[in-house]
């Protein structure tokens, strides 16, 4: 189970794919990336990331932002649907997940009695549901809706959303899970761990639990899920490849 996301100049395709591979070592059954790529578009396959490389050739995958998964399966068995990234009801978000929500199914109970469907058997889709369930009701921005569903949501995650309606924005949290954000000009990248970060940046901020960090215009701020903004502590890693 790893994560991978990138928002910046390059084509993030390029990037979120070799950081899934560096991420092969700790296990997976599935694996996907979602791209803006003239919309939100999702790609997904169960089996190694070279499977998922495999249907990607021949696609325009033109895309500065982008958010990738391997999944390691804790609801829902591995196949094509379960895999991540989820999309929102709408369309409109999209989420990659590492952990477990421990109450999706009551959370899933409340939103199916609001008339929300639900295409995979995983805990991760009622999260982002949930989440986008709160943006429309509070007509809160989508940083304040994830804080609002995390207050509310209990179990461990790192998790990382992209919008449609912005290309340059991507939410992430940690609670229990690691994540890391990779600092570069005018650029950056969250993962797992550092090593999909530091062939292009070598300075990253470790996200403690229950942080929120909002890369934004190009910009990083993080908050706290009581709404503390938190000045980032940027480290400095040198990491061997
Ligand atoms: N609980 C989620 C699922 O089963 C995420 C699993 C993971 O950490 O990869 O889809």
């Amino acid at each position: 189970c790893g994560i991978v996301a990138y928002v910046g100049k390059r084509q993030a395709h390029e990037i979120v794919i070799k950081g899934l591979k560096r991420l092969e070592y700790r296990g997976y059954d599935s694996a996907g990336i979602a791209l803006l790529n003239g919309g939100l578009n999702v790609y997904k396959k169960k089996g190694k990331v070279s499977e998922l490389e495999q249907y990607l050739k021949g696609k325009n995958l033109d895309s500065h932002i982008g958010i990738g998964h391997t999944r390691w399966a804790t609801h829902g068995e591995p196949n094509d649907v379960n895999a991540h990234p989820h999309y929102s009801s709408t369309g409109k978000l999209a989420i990659i997940h590492n952990g477990i929500i421990e109450n999706y199914s009551a959370l899933k109970q409340e939103l199916i009695n609001k008339g929300h469907k639900f295409l995979s058997e995983t805990d991760t889709e009622v999260f982002i549901h949930f989440i986008e369930d709160i943006k429309e009701h509070e007509k809160c921005s989508l940083d304040e809706a994830v804080r609002l569903a995390l207050t509310r949501v209990i179990g461990a995650y790192a998790i990382v959303i992209m919008s449609l309606e912005d290309p340059d924005l991507l939410v992430a949290a940690r609670k229990g899970s690691p994540l890391v954000v990779g600092v570069g000009k005018d650029e950056f990248f969250l993962a797992s761990d550092a090593t999909p970060i530091v062939e292009y940046t070598n300075e990253v901020v470790y996200l403690n639990d229950q942080e929120i960090a909002v890369i934004h215009g190009g910009k990083l701020s993080i908050k706290n899920t009581a709404n503390l903004p938190l000045t980032p502590y940027i480290q400095t890693v040198d990491l061997e490849l």
